[in-house]
């Protein structure tokens, strides 16, 4: 296979910003070298091309080349209901999230919702999502064949629920092992495809339904698992009547061994510190939310908390609470409701590059995030839309750090070139 030289300004986070100073690396004029599908070098042009003098060269100078983006939580059934604004969490699942999730039944609207899914992560430069799935099997099927062949890296699972939501979203415990297993056989570790346990949040879950996903977790130590946790009040009081055996929330999961370093928690953002402490120990991933947390009014997330205790954070947009799928914006307004905290996390260019990609990533044990040799070449290619802010914008940045904080505050869909995958473009 030929071997490609992209040339254009490159920025990857290959070190973990909240750990190091130095974690950014960009190249103004920068190169990534990639062969087979994986990056084989990232720096600069002159040195790379000269190196390989039999390269392809695509001049893109003018674009800049970042990993592609990692979502780690959003939900495929939503992305009709997108723009459902006003409500907290439980009114907007009961009047918004719950009858669309309930027209999943129907396998060819699924299927549809899913192609206009997948379609979206791609243009908005997402080459990597931990996707929260739909209540029904035949749902799922058409979820999984669309993620196959849509060449997205793609994890998902059919979600898991035995009370508290529409009848119509209940299963047995009996019936989810039987179907998960099922789905796991078909889809999991199936080109870029990987499987993750997924019930839906406690207060939809039975103890027996939660010792049902140990014991898939158990038998297939592969698997992602995903879930909620302490998005919001009102749900954190309700999980509370629903197990008065549990100290905390995040108790609930660790009694079922569901809370490892192959687990994300979507938001968090009402967390005490000894369960803080908890996940840091367990080496679990929280998916921060940030557009969603502020649409639903749950809450400002405590992110220097996070960080003091050694809690993983990546980024996720939680379609449909989330206004969209880009995690340009994501970052920006983790940025934004940073500033506004009253113990703020100073997050710079670098932060958000790294909990945009990286990160991610990592929470997913996907060998992507970053361009480090023999990663997936997995990236996007942004280019300033002709007579564009961010065209003006580029014209007088003095350094690529102040470019970088420019992409993440004007860029957006319209400014995503391309979007590619192990190599090939999606
Ligand atoms: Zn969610």
């Amino acid at each position: 296979m030929t071997r490609r030289l992209y040339r254009a300004t490159v920025f990857a986070t290959p070190r973990n910003p909240f750990r190091e100073a130095r974690a950014l690396e960009a190249f103004a004029d920068g190169a990534l070298l990639v062969n087979d599908g994986q990056v084989q070098a990232c720096g600069e042009f002159s040195a790379i091309a000269n190196a390989n003098p039999n390269a392809e060269i695509h001049d893109w100078r003018g674009s800049f080349l970042l990993p592609g983006f990692v979502d780690t939580h959003v939900h495929f059934p939503q992305v009709r209901i997108i723009g459902a604004l006003g409500e907290p969490l439980l009114d907007w699942l009961k009047h918004s999230a719950l009858p669309e999730e309930a027209r999943m039944a129907d396998a060819s609207y699924a299927r549809l919702i899913a192609r206009e899914f997948l379609s979206a992560l791609a243009r908005h430069g997402t080459t990597t999502a931990l996707v929260f799935g739909a209540h029904f099997v035949p749902a799922m099927e058409a979820f999984f064949e669309e993620a196959g062949s849509s060449g997205l890296r793609i994890a998902s699972g059919l979600v898991l629920s035995d009370r508290n939501l529409l009848p119509v979203l209940h299963t047995s415990p009996d019936a989810a092992y039987e179907q998960s297993q099922t789905l796991i056989s078909r889809h999991h570790a199936k080109g870029l495809l990987t499987y993750a346990v997924t019930p839906r949040f406690a207060l939809s879950n039975s103890d027996a339904m939660l010792d049902v996903c140990r014991s898939i977790m158990a038998e297939t130590p592969s698997l992602l698992f995903q879930t909620h946790l302490n998005e919001n009040q009102q749900e954190v009081m309700a999980v509370a009547r629903e197990f008065p055996w549990a100290s905390d929330y995040l108790a609930v999961y660790e009694k079922f061994g569901l809370v490892g370093e192959r687990s994300v928690l979507a938001h968090n953002v009402h967390a005490s510190n000894s369960e803080l402490q908890r996940l840091a120990a367990s080496g679990a991933t929280v998916a921060h939310c940030p557009v969603s947390n502020a649409s639903l009014g749950s809450g400002l997330f405590a992110m220097t908390r996070h960080v003091h205790a050694g809690v993983r954070i990546a980024l996720g947009t939680d379609v449909g609470a989330g206004t969209g799928f880009d995690m340009l914006k994501e970052g920006l307004q983790a940025y934004l409701m940073q500033r506004l905290c009253p113990d703020g996390y100073g997050l710079t260019p670098a932060h958000l590059l790294y909990l945009a990609t990286r990160a991610g990533a990592e929470a997913l044990g996907a060998n992507a995030g970053d361009f480090a040799p023999g990663r997936s070449a997995d990236f996007v290619r942004i280019q300033a839309p002709e007579g564009s802010v961010l065209q003006a914008v580029q014209k007088n940045a003095e350094s690529p750090e102040r470019m970088l904080a420019a992409i993440f505050t004007l860029g957006g869909a319209e400014s995503i070139l391309s979007t590619w995958v192990a190599g090939r473009q999606v």
